[in-house]
């Protein structure tokens, strides 16, 4: 059976994007197709020397380094790294790195309107998306807009060979929720559907290979693979439960970004696999088990994920205040978002325990 709906409406954004290992070498002909000669390089300080390499290998094709991108994009950061990008008379802006990288030059991006090539190195999606998330005195806001959706994504398995094998596994399981997440969104089409099951039988193949050989080129390129499509359906089509917890314990637990991800992914599909039923069949199917969130869970046990909040540092004193704050003003979902079931389903994320039938 084919995956039409005899309703939708999809807008797929102008994006280029280039695969293969080795690719990262191709930035300066991406530059001139697009008539650019002058990229600011952003990282953060971690990976400030592949920044270093870049700025070599383009000569003077580099305006400029900054390399203090920062977790949940910083609005002061961003101004510091703007008022460089026009002095050093960037036309252009080269992210290297994972959500955080890609942040920042998208907060460029949204105060100068320059274009943005991106090569990513984790699997986080945010390359993919009109989306920027930025903080301010410890407050965190989102919008969406196409002038911050990057025009170039160069996917080069090499890169993220670096990425350490547990960090491969939690960002991939923040990939594997955007493409869960994307199966029963409202505004959800036909080609949404394919990419977010097309990802996730990616991750499924490709992440057992990377985590027995990091370096395996081929499986390092399936899961970027992975990673595009399911950051394509989060760029596409609306978000729920899932993200609406993770942003709560992110935004008031300072839980890490990925890592919660990891551990809230099982609960919340299976506090909806009863709601979307149809639309979240497939998740069993394609990680073996008897329900969509018990099939997650155990990918993730198998690949050595963290399972619970309480190991991520959460006191167990703060899962009803992160149930009240998790119920005020929720995203829309497929079941009703009822504060006592999201206080269960906190308590068992707490826990670790296996979803419940
Ligand atoms: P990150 O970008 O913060 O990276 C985490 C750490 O890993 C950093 O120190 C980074 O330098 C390092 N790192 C990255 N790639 C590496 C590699 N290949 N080898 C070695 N070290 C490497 O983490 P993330 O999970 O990619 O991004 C999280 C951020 O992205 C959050 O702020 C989140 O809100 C945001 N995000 C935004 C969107 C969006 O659409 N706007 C989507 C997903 C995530």
């Amino acid at each position: 059976m084919s995956l039409f709906i005899d309703q939708f409406t999809t807008t797929l954004p102008g994006v280029r994007v280039r695969f293969g290992p080795g690719v990262r070498h191709r930035v300066a002909e991406e530059m001139d197709m697009l008539g650019l000669s002058r990229a600011l390089i952003l990282t953060t300080p971690q990976q400030a020397e592949t920044g270093a390499e870049f700025a070599a290998m383009l000569g003077d094709r580099a305006a400029g380094s900054f390399a203090r991108a920062t977790m949940h994009t910083p609005t002061a950061i961003s101004e510091e790294a703007t008022t460089l990008a026009r002095d050093c008379r960037a036309d252009c802006l080269l992210s290297i790195g994972g959500g955080s990288t890609t942040g920042l030059g998208k907060a460029i991006a949204l105060r100068t309107d320059l274009p943005q090539i991106v090569i990513p190195t984790t699997y986080a999606g945010s390359e993919a998306t009109p989306i920027l998330g930025q903080t301010e005195d410890g407050h965190k806001t989102t919008i969406t807009t196409p002038k911050v959706q990057p025009e170039v994504i160069l996917y080069d398995a090499e890169l993220v060979r670096s990425l350490p094998v547990g960090m491969t596994v939690t960002s991939a399981l923040n990939a594997m929720a955007h493409a869960a997440e994307g199966l029963y969104a409202q505004n959800r089409s036909p080609l949404s559907t394919l990419m977010a099951l097309e990802g996730l039988r990616a991750f499924r193949d490709a992440l057992p290979r990377v985590q027995a050989n990091p370096d395996d080129l081929q499986a390092r390129g399936e899961t970027l693979y992975a990673a595009w499509l399911c950051g394509t359906v989060l760029g596409t089509v609306g978000m729920a439960l899932h993200h609406k917890l993770c942003h709560t314990l992110g935004g008031s637990f300072d839980l890490p970004h990925a890592e919660t991800h990891a551990v809230i992914l099982p609960h919340a599909i299976a506090y909806n696999e009863q709601a979307a039923a149809r639309d979240l069949a497939p998740i069993a199917e394609i990680f073996g088990g008897a329900t969509p969130g018990q099939a997650l869970h155990a990918f993730a046990r198998r690949m050595n994920a963290p399972l619970a909040l309480r190991d991520l540092g959460m006191a167990a004193a703060d899962l009803d205040r992160a149930a009240d704050i998790a119920t005020q003003n929720p995203y829309w979902n497929p079941r009703p978002v009822e504060a006592r079931a999201i206080r269960g389903l906190l308590q068992a994320a707490w826990e670790g325990a296996a979803p419940a039938a």
